[in-house]
């Protein structure tokens, strides 16, 4: 991503006027009501609106608590709060800023929230974002049944094949398109790794559908996902230009245009602000930023030890790029959850990787790699 044409540019430009218009509208999403259900074991909390809603939903101890952003949303006038139920003791809301309305849930006890979800409307036009609140007492019997050995050991790697749908990411006309490369080789990686029943994997697409990169992340939070795992192919103006790169989050703009892209990128999935920037200033008190702090920093330097064990175990099958190791400010890279990565496969506009990444037998080669160094990363 480090070398773009215009064209590139261009094209993710166009996607994220698209992507602004028919995803998210400029109108305010309404919310008509908030309600619970299920019980005190597991309880769901559904928003029902007339659009799809931005939001952020996190959870904090001391005291317990979810907040939930919901960002360009406005309330019907009949709307009020639900009585408080189960393991939620009570609800608050405040305008966070301008364009973010926070809704807090305190609980009886620490949070665990599950199956954050944002479903399209079934009948009528109403959409429901809806996620679950697991009680400990709950979760604690379903462990004592299950516990085995294997089971504690299993992680979930979670596959993110980049674009889809109607973003089709760059593409080397007529001949390979990034969308469509990604999902090969998230699908082939995904059968490899799933040979060894200590992983658990997920994709976050699984065919050629449009998710947003908030909907990537919360997927990957709700699976708690231990690894993320983002999959891209890449365009440069000079054919010459090659290679595999990993990316990691970067703090600030180490260089130029890899954020400039990056920030196209996150707008075009909505994600205005940075997960790790939201974490941090939820913070009530010094405590809980230094604890989520200690978070980000050691999902950071687990995310550089993947990317550097990645390369090191790709580069006998493949060519790298110019220090293949890069940062930016990716939004599917940004949450302090789990360590996360964005790998680009290769250059669609250069012939010896375009050949490659259209070949079975590379995707193939290329994914044993990364169970290699997967495996070498959770050992
Ligand atoms: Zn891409």
């Amino acid at each position: 991503m480090m070398i773009f044409s215009k064209k590139k540019i261009i094209i993710f430009i166009i996607c994220a006027l698209f992507a602004t218009e028919n995803v998210f509208s400029s109108e305010r999403a309404l919310i008509s009501k908030i309600r619970f259900s299920g019980n005190n074991e597991a309880l769901r909390v559904i928003i029902d609106s007339n659009n799809l809603i931005k939001h952020e939903i996190s959870a904090f101890t001391n005291p317990s608590r979810i907040v939930v952003d919901l960002y360009n949303v406005k309330f019907s006038k009949d709307f009020s709060f639900p009585q408080a139920t189960g393991v939620i003791k009570g609800i608050r809301y405040a305008d966070f800023n301008a364009n973010t309305s926070r809704i807090v849930f305190d609980l009886n006890e620490s949070p665990n929230v599950k199956n954050v979800k944002v479903l399209k409307p079934s009948a009528g036009s109403i959409r429901r974002l809806s996620f679950d609140i697991i009680s400990n007492k709950q979760t604690s019997t379903i462990k004592n049944k299950k516990v085995n050995k294997n089971y504690k050991l299993r992680k979930t790697i979670i596959i993110d094949p980049g674009h889809g749908g109607k973003d089709p990411g760059t593409s080397y006309p007529k001949v390979v398109s990034e969308k469509d490369i990604v999902l090969r080789f998230a699908r082939i990686l995904k059968k490899h790794l799933s040979r060894n029943n200590n992983y658990r994997i997920f994709l976050t697409r699984e065919d050629d559908s449009f998710v947003s990169l908030s909907d990537r992340v919360s997927f990957a939070k709700s699976k708690n996902a231990d690894l993320f795992i983002s999959i891209h192919a890449d365009a440069s103006s000079s054919s010459n230009t090659k290679g595999l790169s990993v990316y990691t989050l970067s703090d600030k703009g180490l260089d130029k245009e890899a954020e400039k892209l990056a920030a196209i990128e996150n707008s075009y999935a909505m994600v205005g602000t940075s997960y790790s920037g939201n974490y941090l200033r939820n913070a009530r008190n010094p405590s809980d930023f230094v604890k989520y702090q200690r978070k980000l920093i050691d999902n950071r330097f687990k995310s550089t030890k993947f990317a550097s064990t990645l390369t090191s175990r790709v580069k006998s099958k493949t060519p790298l790029l110019n220090n293949p190791l890069r940062s930016a400010g990716f939004a599917v890279l940004k949450s302090d959850e789990f360590p996360s990565v964005l790998v680009e496969l290769g250059f669609v506009t250069n012939e010896y990787d375009r050949k490659n990444l259209r070949s079975g037998n590379w995707l193939q080669s290329i994914s044993s790699q990364f169970v290699n160094a997967i495996n070498e990363y959770f050992k």
